[in-house]
């Protein structure tokens, strides 16, 4: 049986003193002994230490919302696996729409993030999705084949059980039009399929994959009901803790 796993990407919100009260009230609801469901915050980096000191003992894992491919260096600006796992950070958000958009990742450079994350024993929430046009062309599957593709290129079938992957449709994410269950669960059963194809039945029966684009507590249960859709990744009901803790309750 698959686990639940409803991740909340905080993007470039919540400064220290935010981030500290989400963690205060968030805490205090406690879900660590639930052990059908991860949960999991991925705040600013510069905030990933105090997060992750707050969150220990809690079950509540540790996200971070990208990584850098390289070791060490002459790098300004970026920021190491070692540095994160360093710190405690349990998950790695890798080839966001936002990174591949606004900061020009690729699907060879998501890879080179994934192996790197991997090597330094990092979980990945391995992120992929169709543009709007893309979708309205009729070339979702096409888009998503080659993302898959291109992100897992030489990855093992050992290292596929430390990735998680999230379906997010572009159009969908931080817009409040989100897709049509039938359309998400359509999307993540071709994601299934190709891993199964790309792997074996064993690593596509245990992958978990999750849906994201404008979840709120509202929609939430819709989309962990289909078959192939097992969490969530959440970015704007994700902000304040009584939001997320709503979507947290609406799926166990
Ligand atoms: C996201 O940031 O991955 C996301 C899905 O955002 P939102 O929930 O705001 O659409």
């Amino acid at each position: 049986m698959r686990k639940k796993f409803i991740a909340g990407n905080w993007k470039m919100n919540n400064n220290l003193s935010e981030t500290v009260m989400f963690i205060k009230e968030f805490k205090d609801f406690n879900i660590s002994d639930n052990e059908n469901i991860i949960t999991g915050i991925a705040p600013t980096f510069v905030n990933l230490a105090a997060a992750g000191e707050m969150l220990k003992n809690t079950g509540v894992k540790l996200l971070a919302q990208n990584v850098f491919y390289e070791d060490k260096g002459a790098f300004t600006g970026e920021i190491s696996a070692e540095m994160l796992k360093n710190i405690g950070v349990d998950y790695v958000i890798i080839g966001h729409s936002e990174r591949r958009q606004f900061f020009n990742e690729t699907d060879e450079t998501v890879n080179r993030r994934i192996k790197k994350a991997i090597e330094y024993n990092l979980k990945v929430i391995f992120c992929i999705g169709e543009k709007l046009q893309e979708r309205e062309q009729n070339i979702t599957n096409i888009v998503l084949e080659k993302q898959l593709k291109g992100g897992l290129k030489d990855i093992s079938r050992e290292d596929m059980k430390n990735i998680v992957v999230a379906y997010e449709p572009v159009w969908a994410i931080g817009t409040g039009r989100n897709a049509e269950i039938s359309d998400a669960e359509a999307a993540c059963l071709f994601i299934r399929n190709t891993v199964k194809a790309l792997y074996d039945n064993d690593i596509s029966d245990n992958l978990i994959i999750q849906y994201g684009g404008s979840v709120k507590a509202e929609n939430a249960k819709a989309y962990l009901s289909a078959g192939n859709i097992d969490g969530a990744l959440v970015g704007g009901a994700s902000l304040k803790p009584e939001s997320f803790k709503a979507i947290i309750e609406a799926v166990i």
